[in-house]
């Protein structure tokens, strides 16, 4: 049998905060959290705030990461930021894919994919976004959709690749609805991602891979997701603005 997955609880702060509030969420969340050994915890405030947080979270085992990437390393490309200049600023993660960017800024699979390369190539750690939208579910599309865009970011990537990746399987209708998909549906959809990721890569790498559940996650129903076998941590926005609500959801099935 292969080893535990290391649960991995991510925050996605979106478009929230000056400087002085991200730093402060940072400091209040180090001080709930700063000790956590055995949980992998990121945060991913806006661009304009990674410096602040960075300083706030120096020397804590919580990391940084951004919220996107340009495909391209540098040039005339006004308003994007390249996955170089995140691994300059201290980042070691960077989203890839997020709904909001695929549905509010065209991002399709193709670009998807070529952001992830970006974010390899820099050596940043990235987290691929995949999930179905409320029509996609209706018309019984979720795992079809859901495959298409594993395959379409993952295809001709190496095993050491994929041990540098997280998915996070976040289905679009729970995204800020306060419509969570309940721990059966989230494993339902992370159990077909498993042996999707085991048809493209070695069993045990696949088998390595963490899987997040990403879409209205709080405080009172982490500990029902994390109990599903393949739900390897969360990723959570609107939660993740108070320290108080991500911490909990960090520490979840601890009381
Ligand atoms: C997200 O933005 O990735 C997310 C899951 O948001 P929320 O937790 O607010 O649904």
């Amino acid at each position: 049998m292969s080893a535990p997955r290391r649960p991995f609880l991510a925050g996605n702060w979106k478009m929230h905060g000056t400087r002085e509030e991200a730093a402060r969420l940072a400091r209040e969340l180090r001080g709930i959290i700063g000790g956590e050994t055995e949980r992998d915890v990121a945060v991913f405030p806006p661009f304009t705030a990674l410096a602040a947080v960075r300083e706030a979270l120096e020397g804590s085992p919580i990391g940084l990461g951004a919220q996107n990437c340009h495909p391209e390393v540098k040039g005339a490309f006004t308003g994007e930021i390249s996955a170089p200049m995140l691994r300059d600023a201290g980042c070691a993660y960077v989203l890839v894919g997020h709904s909001e960017r695929r549905q509010l800024f065209g991002e399709t699979d193709d670009t998807v994919a070529r952001k992830l390369r970006a974010a390899l190539a820099a050596d940043l750690r990235p987290v691929l976004c995949v999930g179905e939208t409320l029509e996609e579910r209706k018309g019984g599309r979720t795992e079809e959709t859901v495959r298409r865009q594993i395959e379409a970011a993952l295809a001709s990537l190496s095993p050491a690749d994929l041990e540098r990746i997280t998915i996070a399987y976040e289905p679009v209708w729970a995204i800020g609805t306060g419509l969570t998909a309940t721990p059966a549906q989230a494993q339902e959809v992370h159990g077909f991602l498993r042996v999707r990721l085991r048809a493209l890569f070695p069993t045990a790498v696949a088998d390595r891979t963490r899987i997040q559940y990403g879409g209205s996650v709080k405080p009172d129903n982490i500990d029902g997701l994390m109990l599903e076998p393949d739900v390897d941590g969360a990723l959570v926005g609107g939660a993740s603005l108070s320290a108080t609500s991500f911490g909990a959801i960090v520490r979840y099935g601890r009381g």
